[in-house]
């Protein structure tokens, strides 16, 4: 498929790479255009603008940080929506609101264009061996005509519903999950560290009760306070817990442990750390318990 992509940042740098082994047509855009420059080596054909890289495409792939990036990047002047043809895809793989996905839907299909949304699940190590897990959703036609894209940059697609919005909520349920699990490893090793606890030997126990990749990756990058480089920035795990507030709302659907987690997060942007990793939510725990200043 003749394919654009926008946003090479952490994540999308990878996307974009396995789309094009896979055998598709990329042309790709990026604000900063060394990240695009990178991977002109690799037969993407680099575009001056979104709307350039999606002339004559069959579907656009955005990638950007968060809900503005998206808005500005689709419906900017030169954006995604002003040349998309009729019945060309948008496929939105960011982490963004349900309210925006909603919105990109009723706009596109007013053009006559397509929309789905296709968040994904894992790190930037995932992004870059075709190791993510997609959550896709949208109309079904739409959804299937996409699945090569989906088989080319991750390992397992599942389709949450026929509603894109759908596909949003599993997405932020599912990181709200993973930051709970990164608040409750903060709070047990602080508690183990001040009874001089080996970290590890904790870590080794809950591997055999908890097997998950997701458990054994965090809880060593945790145990190990290796909280730089980033893979994934806390600002924007600080931006997510917002979002799955945002969605409870919506629902009336009260969500206290996530209210707890979004100020752990916020207390961490106080404290400087915007640019670690969002499992670095763990120093803001230890720091309570008086153990890092
Ligand atoms: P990132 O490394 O910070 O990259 C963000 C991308 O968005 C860059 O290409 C950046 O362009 C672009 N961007 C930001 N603001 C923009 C704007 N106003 N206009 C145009 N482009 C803009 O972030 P990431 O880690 O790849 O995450 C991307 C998305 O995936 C986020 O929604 C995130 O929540 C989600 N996600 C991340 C992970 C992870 O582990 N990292 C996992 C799953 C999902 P520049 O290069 O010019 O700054």
């Amino acid at each position: 498929m003749r394919v654009a992509f926008i946003g090479l940042g952490r994540m999308g740098s990878g996307m974009a790479r396995n789309l094009l082994r896979a055998g598709h047509q990329v042309d790709v855009f990026n604000r900063s255009a060394e990240k695009a420059e990178a991977l002109a080596s690799e037969g993407a054909r680099i575009a001056g603008s979104p709307a350039d890289a999606c002339r004559d495409c069959h579907a656009a792939i955005t990638m950007l940080a968060d809900d503005a990036a998206v808005e500005s990047v689709v419906f900017g002047s030169r954006g995604v929506a002003s040349t998309l043809e009729q019945d060309a895809v948008h496929i939105s793989s960011s982490t963004i609101s349900t309210a925006l996905a909603r919105r990109l839907d009723v706009e596109h299909l007013k053009r006559g264009q397509r929309y789905l949304s296709a968040p994904v699940f894992g790190r930037p190590e995932a992004a870059e061996s075709k190791k993510l897990i997609v959550v896709a959703a949208g109309p079904d036609e739409t959804v299937e005509r996409c699945d090569a894209l989906f088989d080319a940059i991750g390992r397992q697609t599942f389709v949450a519903g026929r509603e894109p919005w759908q596909a949003n909520a599993v997405k932020l349920c599912g990181n709200f999950m993973i930051a709970a699990m990164l608040e409750a490893f903060g709070e047990a090793f602080a508690t183990l560290r001040k009874g001089a606890i080996d970290p590890h030997l904790f870590l080794n126990v809950m591997n055999t009760l908890f097997a998950s990749p997701v458990y054994a990756n965090y809880g060593r990058i945790v145990a190990d306070r290796e909280f730089e480089p980033a893979g994934f920035a806390l600002k924007l795990g600080l931006k997510d817990a917002r979002l799955v507030l945002a969605a409870a709302e919506e629902c009336e659907s009260p969500m206290p442990l996530a209210s707890l987690i979004h100020d752990h997060l916020l207390a961490g942007m106080a404290q400087g750390q915007a640019e670690m990793d969002w499992s670095s939510v763990a120093k803001v725990v230890a720091r309570n318990s008086g153990l890092e200043g």
